[in-house]
């Protein structure tokens, strides 16, 4: 009988050859303890966390806490249901009309995670004899939309408007197209160019949808997203998003203006075939989510910690996933896994949490140390995060010595 396993020996064996030179194994770290949207305690030390998505701090928040309190008291733990049949309570009404006051648009459809919503659209709306067009640096779960469906599948190349331009050229004209674009993409926390996008999309007659995933509650006068910011609304036909991010719990959804967009209800089996979310959590979202309506100081003051800590990683010397500060997640570039572990794991040491990437989930096969920064951190937490990546970066080697 041959062992199923086997297929992950190169990937078991890379992991212990790592864990064998004594470093901190960085997929199994365990928050003892949550003090607050940028506090942990983690190995009993109070550590900075500058690696979750909890880009506005909402996590914490009393309305928000005490709004699923509530919930939990009058609505009990869990709906055990799909939303097409017993689980759709009166509270994910709610929060889908939260969103579509949020967005501004008709119809809005919560799904029990971000990843579902993806999977759910984009394995949907476009099927056989239809075409998905991609951004090569595209989320997992959109590529796992498109294995879960039957549309044929074309990549351009990541951000290149001539490459979108240049592919969908060569699709039939009279074919569905859909175009799938993100806001931020959150590997290296660069923009998307949505109005030139959008353009070229338009010239070729598609549909477009775009993920917001990291965009929703940071961009944008309303803080809809960087489709806002850049003056898209009104020109893409489906905004995909996460509760998990910037709304601080569990959750995604799709909003839309197209007048058939309720039918999805009907169709899109990561929709149908799953319980939906708990009472609780639908109401922390939606009052989160009306909460972010009128976050303007925070998303000033992400704005300014974003541009400190870009500003201060790239004078000592790190090179980055963008040139100039483009959103609240800034990558570090490392050449390798070994160093890429020890700065991760002397920064741990020394109180601060950032994320470590790698392969398959980076582009190009980069080792990353993702910071992604909270409404919610001080100034001075910034500077002491500065602190340690240069006392850190150059025990380890990956800067120079001060200048
Ligand atoms: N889209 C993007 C761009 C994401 O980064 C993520 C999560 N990291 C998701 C979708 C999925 O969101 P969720 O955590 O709600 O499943």
């Amino acid at each position: 009988m041959s062992d199923l396993f086997s297929k992950f020996d190169a990937l078991i064996e890379e992991r212990q050859a790592l864990l064998d030179t004594g470093v901190r194994d960085p997929y199994s770290i365990v928050m003892e303890k949550v003090l607050s949207p940028t506090r942990a305690l983690i190995n009993g030390k109070e550590t900075i966390l500058v690696g979750t998505y909890n880009y506005m701090g909402m996590t914490f928040d009393p309305d928000v806490i005490q709004a699923g309190k509530d919930a939990l008291d009058q609505f009990g733990a869990g709906t055990t249901g799909s939303r097409l049949l017993n689980g759709t309570y009166q509270g994910h009404r709610e929060c889908e009309d939260a969103l579509k006051e949020f967005y501004g648009t008709d119809y809005a459809m919560v799904f029990s995670t971000g990843y579902q919503a993806n999977l759910g659209l984009v394995s949907t709306i476009a099927g056989k004899g239809d075409y998905i067009i991609l951004d090569a640096d595209s989320h997992a779960s959109i590529y796992d939309g498109c294995a879960l469906g039957n549309a044929e599948v074309v990549r351009f190349r990541h951000n290149s408007v001539e490459d979108l331009d240049k592919r969908l050229g060569r699709l039939p004209p009279e074919a569905g197209k859909l175009v799938v674009l993100e806001g931020v993409y959150s590997m290296l926390g660069d923009v998307a160019p949505l109005p030139e996008m959008v353009a070229v999309a338009k010239k070729h007659g598609c549909m477009i949808m775009c993920d917001e995933a990291h965009g929703m509650g940071f961009f944008g006068k309303h803080g809809r997203g960087v489709f806002e910011e850049m003056g898209c609304e009104g020109d893409i036909d489906f905004i995909v998003g996460t509760f998990s991010k910037s709304v601080g719990t569990v959750g995604g959804f799709v909003v839309s203006n197209h007048p058939k967009f309720e039918v999805l209800r009907l169709v899109t089996r990561p929709y149908v075939f799953t319980a939906s979310l708990p009472p609780s959590v639908v109401a922390t979202a939606a009052t989160s989510i009306r909460k972010l309506m009128h976050a303007g100081n925070k998303r000033a003051h992400l704005w300014e910690n974003s541009k400190r800590l870009h500003g201060g990683l790239r004078e000592l010397g790190y090179k980055l996933g963008t040139e100039t500060p483009q959103s609240a997640i800034i990558a570090i570039i490392l050449t390798d896994q070994a160093q890429a572990v020890a700065l991760w794991q002397s920064l741990l040491e020394g109180g601060v949490y950032v994320n470590l990437a790698r392969p398959p989930a980076t582009p190009a096969g980069m080792f990353l140390l993702r910071c992604s920064l909270c409404a919610e951190h001080s100034a001075e937490e910034v500077e002491t995060i500065l602190g340690l990546f240069a006392t850190s970066g150059r025990a380890v080697g990956c800067i120079g010595p001060a200048r």
